[in-house]
Formats: structure tokens, C-alpha cells, sequence
């Protein structure tokens, strides 16, 4: 074996990266190392100390393989773990703001982020300003400006960013870009490549990739960008269990087989959905109708399993619960990208402030799962027969 990381595929870097081999033979996968001690066997030894081990807060061999593998997928100089998705957001805006700062934050961000900017920021004198993620955000941009956030593409609504366009306009005034790319996975998106300064991903979702833990990553484009996410996370004495690192880790093995089936399944039943009668509009970055859908196409390689969809506006709440009752193979829970469909309603209309989202016609957020796209389709056909029949009776 010869070369690096550099010169493979994502899907071959997910599979040979992060697995450091020590002795005649190991195991395939890295071992998962528990421990908040560790032991220096001298005083030599203790006076130069492993260089990146050395407590267990702050990360064992599990967690250095694991970050390798993100760093190959993502483009990364260097990856900070973070405890969950959210975790990775707040580390990394903290990491890059300080007291009388403005930040830029896109309106569509995921609602979690922007509770933290409008609480716990806030009280710390940091002003967060939201910018509608269809226009530019140059005019915006200042001297007070320490950061501007994007996320593409958004949450529950899926506005697709120009993201080198922000990228552009905040070098041009010395402020670092960060991104939120847990949609695209750093699979079908690569944010670090266009200039993004530090991509965060909320692992919980694609990564982890089967609902059963909760992990964020800190991807950053340069050292020096790593190092000071690296002290703010020192600094609020973050830590990840090796036990999820190690789920993370076996998740990412198979990216690049879970994605393209989410995305050819997500596609069917978006595609299904646009011509169904009760549904108003589908928000989905690979259909035309989506805003933002040329920028998909020219920066983003592939669709992740998550969209969204307006119901017409003369549907009711309960016709809307009927709906949800008889579906069989979709779970009506929060969280995505593991193996199961998923389908929840949702109020993007509730914490927008810049781009209004209107109030009329009930949102859902469907996940494509692994399963069977036609017996998926089959559930929702389901699901509206359900909707209507009761409605027609009542009449
Ligand atoms: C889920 C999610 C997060 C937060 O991840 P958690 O692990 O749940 O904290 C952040 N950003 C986006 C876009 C998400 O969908």
C-alpha cells in the first residue's frame, strides 16, 4: 500500500483510513480504548508526554483514528470531536467570537443553533445578525463581524447556499466562514474546499448513521483554525466517549454505500410526493423547484435522504394525524440519517426573522431510509388514503 489519503476516493478513504496497525497482527477496527488515566512508564517518558494523549478528556487512540478518517473524508488539517452536533456548532462559533463581536447567522439554521446565539451568546455580548441564505451576505459584512455561519442546505426548509459566494465576501473583509454540513455529509459536499473555514457536522445523523448515538466534528480547514477550536473545547472540558467514537466509526465505514441509496430512495418518494394532490410544494436541492437547486448542482455531487414538504393549506390537523397514524414504515420521531424512514411535522414559520416561511400549510420532514422505495411509497399512499377517507365521510 503506497500513498495517502490524498490520492483515494472518499469511498476508499473511509474504509483504510483511521486504522493505525501496531504489532505482528490486530484487529481490523481500532481498538476502543476506555481511560481517563493514563500511566507514564518513566519520569522520561512523563517529561515529554505522548504528544496527543495524555488525558482522557481529552481523547484516546480511539478518538485519534476516528478523527483521521473525518479528516480524509472532509479535507480537514485537523477534526475536534465534540459530544453531539449541537456541542460542534456552539465550540466552534465560541472558538471564533469574542465580547462586542456580530456574527452572521443564515435564517435557516437549524433552530438549536440560533437558540444559542439568541440565549447563552447574547448574555455574553455577542449580537447575532440573521441573513436571508438567498441573498448576499456582503452588505452585511463589517469590521464588528467575527464570523459568518452558513448552513446548506437549510434546516427544514432546504434553501441551497452559494457557499463560495459567502466565502468570497467574508475574505474580503478578513472574517472567517463556518458551515454546518451534517445535509451533505462531507460526502456530497466538501465546504473546506471552497474556502470554508470550519465544517461542523453533526455525526449523530450520516456518520453515526443508525440512531444510536450522539457525536458532533469540528472539520477545520487549516491548523491554526484546529488549535483554537481545540482550546475553546479544552477550555468548556469537552469530552466524547470512546464507546460512541467507535459507533461513529463503524457507521462512516459504509457512507459511501448508505448515501446513494438514501438519495435515490429520497428522490423517489420527493418526486412520488410532487404529484400527489394534498401536497403544495416539495423542498428537496435536487428538484428544480427547490431554491438554491442550481447551486446544488454545481456544488454538491450528490442528495442526502432528508426533504420536506408543504401540505396544502386547507389540510387539517387531524387530517394531517391520520396521515401520520397509518404510516407503517415511518417513525415519527426527531433526529436523522440512520437506517429508518422517518417522517415528522415541523414549523419552520416559528423562529424565522428575515426570510419569512408562511404560516399556511403544515410542514412535514420525511428521512428516506433503507428500505424498499416502493413499499415506502405504498406507505404513504397509505397515509393519504387515510387522510381523505375519514375527511369524505364526514362530509
Ligand atoms: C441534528 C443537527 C444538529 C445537532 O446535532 P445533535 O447531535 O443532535 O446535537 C446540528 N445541525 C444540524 C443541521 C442537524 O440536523
Amino acid at each position: 500500500m503506497s500513498g495517502g489519503p490524498e490520492d483515494e476516493t472518499d469511498d476508499t478513504a473511509l474504509v483504510s483510513t483511521g486504522r493505525p496497525r501496531k504489532g505482528p497482527f490486530h484487529a481490523v477496527n481500532p481498538p476502543v480504548e476506555r481511560a481517563s488515566t493514563f500511566l507514564f512508564p518513566t519520569y522520561a517518558d512523563y517529561k515529554t508526554e505522548a504528544p496527543k494523549i495524555r488525558y482522557g478528556r481529552l481523547g484516546t487512540s480511539t478518538h485519534r483514528a476516528f478523527e483521521e478518517t473525518a479528516a480524509a473524508l472532509t479535507g480537514a488539517a485537523g477534526v475536534v470531536l465534540a459530544p453531539s452536533g449541537l456541542s460542534a456548532v456552539t465550540t466552534a462559533i465560541l472558538a471564533h467570537c469574542r465580547a462586542g463581536a456580530r456574527i452572521l447567522v443564515s435564517d435557516a439554521v437549524y433552530g438549536p443553533t440560533r437558540y444559542f446565539c439568541d440565549g447563552l451568546l447574547a448574555r455574553f455580548g455577542v449580537e447575532t445578525v440573521y441573513y436571508d441564505p438567498m441573498a448576499d451576505v456582503a452588505p452585511l459584512i463589517d469590521d464588528r463581524t467575527a464570523l459568518v455561519f452558513a448552513e446548506s442546505p437549510g434546516s427544514l426548509t432546504f434553501e441551497v447556499q452559494d457557499v463560495s459566494a459567502v466565502v468570497a465576501a467574508a475574505r474580503a473583509r478578513g472574517a472567517p466562514v463556518l458551515c454546518d454540513d451534517t445535509w451533505g455529509a462531507g460526502y456530497f459536499f466538501k465546504p473546506l474546499a471552497l474556502g470554508v473555514d470550519v465544517a461542523v457536522q453533526a455525526a449523530t445523523k450520516y456518520w453515526v448513521g443508525h440512531a444510536d448515538a450522539l457525536l458532533g466534528a469540528i472539520c477545520c480547514r487549516t491548523e491554526e483554525a484546529r488549535e483554537r477550536v481545540f482550546r475553546a473545547s479544552l477550555n468548556l472540558g469537552l469530552a466524547v466517549s470512546p464507546d460512541d467514537v467507535a459507533l461513529a466509526h463503524r457507521g462512516i465505514r459504509s457512507l459511501g454505500v448508505r448515501l446513494p441509496r438514501h438519495q435515490e430512495t429520497g428522490l423517489a418518494l420527493a418526486r412520488y410526493l410532487e404529484g400527489r394532490p394534498e401536497i403544495a410544494d416539495v423542498r428537496h436541492p435536487a428538484l428544480p423547484t427547490c431554491p438554491g437547486h442550481d447551486v446544488w448542482t454545481r456544488d454538491f455531487t450528490g442528495a442526502s435522504g432528508l426533504f420536506g414538504v408543504r401540505l396544502r393549506a386547507d389540510i387539517d390537523d387531524a387530517a394531517l394525524g391520520r396521515f401520520l397514524d397509518a404510516l407503517r414504515h415511518f417513525g415519527m420521531g426527531f433526529s436523522w440519517g440512520g437506517y429508518e424512514s422517518l417522517c415528522v411535522p415541523v414549523r419552520p414559520e416559528r423562529d424565522r426573522t428575515v426570510a419569512p416561511w408562511p404560516a399556511e400549510g403544515r410542514v412535514l420532514r420525511f428521512h428516506a431510509g433503507l428500505e424498499d422505495a416502493a413499499e415506502l411509497i405504498a406507505d404513504l399512499e397509505r397515509g393519504f388514503e387515510a387522510m381523505g377517507a375519514r375527511r369524505a365521510a364526514s362530509r
